[in-house]
């Protein structure tokens, strides 16, 4: 089966909490089913629960230490990546590129020098905020809608120097102009649909899509169907009416799958977890034909990788 990139899952989260493997498990990814896909790129991201938020740091700690141990156990499958070198060293190797990232900058409570702190232990994309206002800038829930911080400028700046993704997904209206206004190389939203399509604030409206094609940047297509369409039951022809939305709106250059899982309670009343990617990859073939469906799959995401990413 054709390979593909997924920009956000939250099962490294999912599993610390309930006890269980990365190998397999009964939750929406695991490698025994992942692996059906080649040589594909997963990111994993570490979300922490607000009832964590005193404690952030050392409980972020905690999830990454889980993650690089499932990863040690797990090298005949899966193997870290944290250049754009790592991810073709790891298909010639026939296994599945690993990528961390942060969802929420509480975990680096209020101190810039841990971004740096979590770039060393192999952190290759931050989301500035979950839902909630933090130290660094306001979320899509925050009552105020603000922006980002004084803090949280400093630390897109320095994310931009050291090479490191900053993901919009999560982050404010407000605060997504301000980044766009300081960035000069691309951003991304690593699980984020089209708000013209289902009107949600997680979405991303017209303007925010013009702004993604026009500096380079890259959408993921999230499949929690709050956010895919605003009706009873929602289904993978559902996610294909999305993709082609932002398709046309950011370009074909900029889209990709973020898809959410384990992250998300619901999912399209066709799909049960990562094996039934291939449903969706089936269908897209026939809209997409190969060597658009390639793009989607990995080239625009590599891409973005091989522009942000130092090269060691
Ligand atoms: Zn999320």
């Amino acid at each position: 089966m054709r390979s593909y990139a997924d920009t956000h899952c939250d099962t490294v989260v999912k599993l610390y909490c309930d006890g269980q493997r990365l190998r397999k498990n009964a939750k929406q990814i695991d490698l025994e089913r992942l692996s059906v896909y080649g040589t594909g790129i997963q990111v994993f991201a570490l979300w922490l629960q607000p009832w964590y938020y005193e404690k952030a740091f050392a409980r972020t700690m905690q999830y990454l230490r889980f993650y690089q141990a499932e990863l040690a156990a797990n090298q005949d499958k899966i193997c870290p990546a944290f250049t754009y070198a790592d991810i073709e060293k790891n298909k010639q190797n026939n296994k599945i590129s690993a990528i961390l990232s942060l969802e929420g900058g509480e975990a680096i409570e209020s101190d810039l020098e841990r971004i740096s702190f979590f770039y060393e232990q192999g952190v290759r994309m931050l989301s500035l905020t979950w839902n909630h206002g933090n130290a660094l800038a306001d979320g899509v829930l925050a009552p105020q809608k603000g922006g980002l911080t004084p803090l949280g400028k400093r630390a897109v700046q320095n994310m931009e120097k050291m090479g490191m993704i900053l993901d919009v997904s999560h982050l404010s209206d407000a605060g997504f102009y301000e980044v766009a206004h300081l960035m000069q190389k691309p951003f991304i939203a690593s699980h984020s649909n089209a708000r013209a399509i289902c009107d949600h604030p997680r979405n991303l409206t017209d303007a925010q899509l013009q702004i993604m094609r026009e500096i380079g940047g890259y959408v993921g297509l999230n499949f929690y169907p709050p956010f895919v369409a605003q009706k009873e039951s929602v289904g993978t022809e559902d996610l294909l009416r999305q993709l082609l939305y932002l398709l046309d709106k950011a370009g074909e250059d900029a889209v990709g799958f973020g898809t959410d899982f384990d992250g998300i309670d619901k999912m399209p009343y066709d799909m049960r977890g990562v094996e039934d990617m291939t449903i969706f990859l089936e269908r897209l073939e026939k809209e997409l034909g190969p060597t658009l469906l390639q793009k989607v799959c990995e080239e625009n995401f590599l891409r973005v990788t091989k522009k942000i990413w130092k090269d060691t």
